[in-house]
């Protein structure tokens, strides 16, 4: 296949020593499907549902869901799709639901919390996504968890919807792997607990970031002060993936840190072996993970992990941007 950069994209990615690294891809809306296909992706790691009910007046049925996550894994054929549930509130504003505005969207009632305040919406979807991927190999990942019991209150959920369809006689899958987003920092000291109670997973590094350096992603009067390679953020992910490892557990990276190529070194060398990316970048990702040698990698993220200071770590990375003070 070759690219829209023009660059020829392998099946399969594997570092200069042989390690194999798997890129799947994030979409949003199953018209992105096409672009994730031409450059290859091993699978959708990061299916962003909030965007087809973004695009409408009113909320979908949970058929027309059904309708639209199908049409989905069929495209996909038989690699893995990884539905991330509602996402909306903070910067996703549903113009048939939002009308109070909140001071502080981003921690407001958004994401699973939001789905939790309105059950009806998350069980339609949910029901939907169990019955789309009755013969599929697809996940189900909760956004923004803060807790383990907020974690196990949404899979309850996927059991309470099995049932119902159960009793409907309704086709679906009955075993979905059942995961969460690592996107706030208060899962990063309980994270033993979370990686044994989850059946996999991934990293949004966009609201990771936003939270652990205390900046909003969307203010551009701040952009400065968000910075990915903070050290508490580079620390926090060789921890989050070494735990995951430990115990067995699969592990990704769905923001858009997986695809910066600044960072690829970095995070294969604490371990990262999947990288759900934005189509657009999955050519040039590939092709900087095929220069990497794995020891060499490793030797960088300890020299990384080791250092307190933001400009420090931006010269090891060789990024420019430092901050003012
Ligand atoms: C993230 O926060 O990194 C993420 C992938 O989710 P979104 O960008 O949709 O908030
Ligand atoms: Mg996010």
């Amino acid at each position: 296949a070759v690219s829209a950069a023009g660059r020829e994209v392998k099946p399969q990615t594997y570092t200069s020593d042989g390690t194999r690294i798997t890129i799947l891809a994030n979409i949003n809306l199953l018209s992105d499907l096409k672009q994730a296909r031409d450059v290859k992706c091993e699978g959708i790691g990061l299916y962003r549902t909030e965007f087809p009910f973004i695009i409408r007046s009113d909320f979908p049925s949970e058929q027309e869901q059904y309708i639209t996550y199908k049409r989905l894994i069929d495209g996909v054929g038989d690699k893995p799709v990884i539905f991330r549930t509602l996402d909306v509130g903070g910067d996703k504003v549903l113009s048939y639901y939002h009308d109070a505005k909140e001071m502080n969207p981003a921690i407001g009632l958004r994401s699973i919390r939001f789905s939790l305040q309105n059950i009806e919406v998350f069980e339609d979807q949910i029901k939907a996504i169990l019955r789309a991927g009755s013969n599929g190999d697809i996940g189900i990942m909760f956004p923004m968890i803060s807790s383990l019991e907020e974690f196990e209150t949404a899979r309850a959920i996927v059991e309470e919807c099995k049932e119902q369809l159960k009793k409907r006689g309704e086709e679906h899958i009955s075993n979905p792997k059942i995961g969460l987003m690592l996107e706030l920092p208060s899962l990063v000291e309980i994270i033993d607990d979370v990686v044994k109670e989850s059946d996999f997973i991934s990293i949004g590094t966009n609201d990771f970031i936003q939270f652990m350096v205390g900046v909003d992603r969307t203010n551009e009067k701040v952009s400065d002060f968000y910075i990915p390679h903070h050290p508490a953020v580079m620390r926090s992910l060789k921890r989050i993936v070494e735990t995951a490892d430990k115990h067995g557990k699969p592990v990704s990276m769905c923001g858009s840190m997986a695809g910066d190529k600044a960072f690829l070194p970095f995070l294969l060398g604490i371990g990262m072996r999947t990288l759900s990316i934005s189509p657009s970048y999955i050519p040039e990702a590939q092709s900087v993970i095929e220069k990497i040698d794995i020891s060499r990698a490793q030797k960088l993220a300890d020299d990384i992990c080791r250092t307190p200071r933001i400009a420090e770590i931006a010269k090891l990375l060789k990024i420019d941007h430092t901050p003012d003070s």
